[in-house]
This record gives C-alpha cells, sequence and structure tokens, in this order.
C-alpha cells in the first residue's frame, strides 16, 4: 500500500511495504509522523524543508518525495 501526503508543491510518499517500523520519523518529527493517529503523517505542523530533511533519514526507504 502506498499513500501520500502533500505539502505545498510536494507529496509525502509512504510505501507501507517497505516501513520496518524502526519509528525514527515519529521520535524525531513527533509533530507530522504520529502512528497513532489517522492519517498518521500530518503535513501541517512543519515546513518543508524539515519534511524533506526527515524524510531522508528513513532507514529503510518507505518515505519519499514526489515533485506534484
Ligand atoms: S522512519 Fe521510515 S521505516 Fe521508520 S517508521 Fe518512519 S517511515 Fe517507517
Amino acid at each position: 500500500m502506498i499513500k501520500k501526503y502533500n505539502k505545498e508543491d510536494i507529496a509525502v510518499v509512504w510505501d507501507a511495504e517497505k516501513c520496518t517500523h524502526a519509528g525514527f520519523c515519529a521520535r524525531q518529527l513527533s509533530e507530522v509522523f504520529k502512528p497513532k493517529e489517522r492519517p498518521w503523517i500530518n503535513t501541517d505542523h512543519a515546513s518543508k524543508e524539515r519534511i524533506i530533511e526527515q524524510v531522508k533519514k528513513c532507514p529503510s526507504g518507505a518515505l519519499t518525495i514526489e515533485k506534484i
């Protein structure tokens, strides 16, 4: 399952099958990545730049950025 979450001119793309649920994203940017909520990624609470920075740190490659 792949889901997309828009922020300005980008989308955060999340591939559930690649996600190892290690939780780096939720620990390091908890305002945006909230595994217990639906939708679990809320892009309203951080800048685009900060979100991109965090996406790059995803160890499994589950998170990527797409230009929209
Ligand atoms: S950092 Fe990547 S692999 Fe880890 S929980 Fe977040 S999306 Fe999943």
